[in-house]
């Protein structure tokens, strides 16, 4: 058996202790506990990673702290278009669907297409109509409404209408930092959620879903559900990824920290920090990512303030962090 293990992300940006209350602090890290606890109990069971990964973002998508299905972020025209996409490393299946507006869960419909479709990506309404077909409930966009990100947008829009990462708007509006005179930093919030996981079998699997950034333009899709940038598996790595998604699209970001382990037989540690620390900021990209190994390491390096995060190996209690 191999020693398996799930870790997650719920965002990473601007979030500090002062942009934080107490009881505020305590709700993200209940949260993270009670879904990695969920993920550890499948794996436990002797479930899949796959089957982790895809409910440990389910969850992660039904709590309105992050961005990512009910609590994500709006666009410019106030509207809400989400991400997702899942992976199997045991296989090199995968699903995603871009730009949907009526799923409640997307990275389920994700998982509809890795098990259902002979396509891998789907986009808007042909993916609604997919999910549909695949007995998925679809919402009003009342469903994602929460009025944190709302005011985020509010204040986005004051703010010479900059796309700006989830987090990063909530540190500012915290700090009293978002009057409408105040440039918001664009490159300070990612809210996205994920997961990876290696399982008793020593398979790997990789989950994320995300609202995108807000203010973002309608259309604009980012690397969440776009395979080997946000989101990737293999039998060596599996990754999940937030941050400022242009840039790990460029970099393809998720599939290089498996590419360097198997071409350059880097460990997933150096793997991983040479993509977040190296090759991200030398393109302004900010952000971080999960990531685990056949062996069970995991690693969760990112380059901003904090990142909203977690590890549970079967048998062992659970490890939550936010600060960097
Ligand atoms: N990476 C996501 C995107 O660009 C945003 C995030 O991580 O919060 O859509």
């Amino acid at each position: 058996m191999q020693p398996a293990v799930i870790a997650i992300h719920g965002g990473a940006g601007t979030i500090t202790r002062a942009a934080m209350d107490a009881a505020r602090e305590r709700e993200y890290i209940e949260a993270l506990q009670h879904v990695l606890q969920a993920g550890q109990r499948i794996l436990a069971e002797g479930g899949s990673a796959l089957d982790a990964v895809t409910e440990a973002v389910r969850l992660l998508e039904e709590c309105p702290l992050f961005n990512a299905g009910k609590g994500a972020v709006l666009t410019h025209a106030g509207t809400y278009e989400l991400d997702a996409a899942v992976m199997d490393g045991a296989t090199l299946a995968a699903g995603a669907v871009a730009c949907v507006t009526r799923l409640r869960n997307p990275v389920l419909a994700a998982r509809a297409v890795l098990d259902h479709s002979e396509h891998v990506l789907f986009a808007g309404a042909g993916a609604e109509a997919f999910a549909q077909s695949q007995g998925l409930e679809l919402v009003g966009p009342d469903y994602y409404f929460t009025q944190a990100r709302h005011d985020q947008w509010q204040r986005a829009l004051g703010n010479a209408g900059m796309a700006l990462l989830d987090h990063d708007g909530a540190a500012l509006v915290a700090q009293g930092k978002t009057q409408a005179s105040d440039p918001i930093d664009p490159d300070s919030k990612f809210g996205t959620v994920g997961a990876v996981a290696c399982d008793g079998r020593g398979n790997l699997a990789a989950a994320t879903s995300t609202g995108g950034v807000t203010n973002k333009q309608v259309g604009r899709v980012g690397d969440t559900p776009v395979i080997g940038a946000g989101c990737y598996a293999d039998d060596v790595a599996a990754v999940s990824a937030t941050g400022t998604g242009e840039m790990f699209i460029r970099t393809v970001a998720a599939h290089d920290v498996a590419a360097q382990m198997r071409y350059a037989g880097l460990s997933l540690e150096e793997s991983a920090r040479r993509v977040v620390m190296e090759k991200l900021p030398a393109i302004n990209g900010r952000g971080g990512l999960i990531a685990v190994d056949r062996a069970g390491n995991v690693t969760l390096p990112f380059n901003t303030e904090g990142m909203y995060r977690g590890f549970a190996r079967v048998g062992e209690a659970v490890n939550v962090s936010i600060y960097g």
